[in-house]
């Protein structure tokens, strides 16, 4: 018996997940809330198509409409920077594939979702309501200008790349509130940044380099 005719056993489904958390933890996802919240949402569901058996590598993939779907690392890494609480109201510019959204709800109260693209909104929610997901609600909308009806929020995480943080979205965030942004050129590597809103003012960090699709104003034609 050749090697090939052996089950490869590294393609069990229990197999993937554990190297899809080993990923996780060597590129520095460690909060064990949000490990938890990625074993349990499976990103397999979110990526249809030509790429869907590389949903469990750490791997930026191609979903419609010309976008992508993150690297589970770096939706990882942004979600710990973003340090969601129970209790919070988090708003998500960029749905995409409604990915990060899901690992969001897993981790606060509700969650704003969203996108330029009416057809990754609609495409998620079907999603979100296969799941049972029920404290997300994606809409329609340029999200440059933030959800001033749901505002102020707790956390704001944007999953586009602005040239500067925007300013809605900078005066819809709560004292005390955290916004993580990618931002720098659109075609150039980014900066991943944490703005932290004090008493008088903001506070910025730099965590690291990303590269991200841009933040484009308006809506898109699908
Ligand atoms: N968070 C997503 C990945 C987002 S890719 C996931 O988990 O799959 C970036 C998304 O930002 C794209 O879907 C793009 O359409 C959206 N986007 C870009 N500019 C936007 C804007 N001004 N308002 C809302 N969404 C925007």
């Amino acid at each position: 018996m050749s090697d090939d005719d052996l089950p490869d056993q590294d393609d069990s489904p229990a197999e993937r997940k554990m190297r899809f958390l080993f990923q996780l933890r060597s590129r520095g996802v460690t909060d064990p809330r949000v490990l938890s919240v990625m074993e349990r949402i499976d990103r397999g569901i979110f990526i249809r198509g030509q790429f869907a058996d590389r949903a469990y590598e750490d791997t930026p993939l191609p979903i419609p409409c010309g976008q992508t779907i993150s690297q589970p690392s770096v939706v990882g890494l942004m979600t710990q920077a973003l340090n969601p609480r129970p209790r919070d109201t988090v708003l998500e510019v960029g749905t995409g594939s409604g990915y990060q959204a899901a690992v969001l709800a897993g981790l606060c109260r509700r969650v704003y979702t969203v996108d330029r693209h009416r057809r990754l909104v609609q495409e998620s929610e079907a999603i979100f309501q296969k799941l049972g997901l029920s404290n997300i609600t994606a809409q329609v909308a340029d999200g440059s200008r933030g959800l001033p009806d749901q505002s102020p929020f707790d956390r704001i995480l944007v999953t586009a790349a602005a040239e500067d943080p925007p300013g809605p979205l900078l005066a819809q965030l709560k004292i005390g509130g955290i916004m993580v942004v990618p931002v720098g050129q659109s075609d150039a590597v980014q900066t991943l940044i944490r703005v932290t809103r004090t008493d008088t003012g903001f506070d910025y960090d730099e965590l690291r380099q990303v590269r991200f699709v841009p933040l484009v104003e308006g809506l898109g034609q699908t």
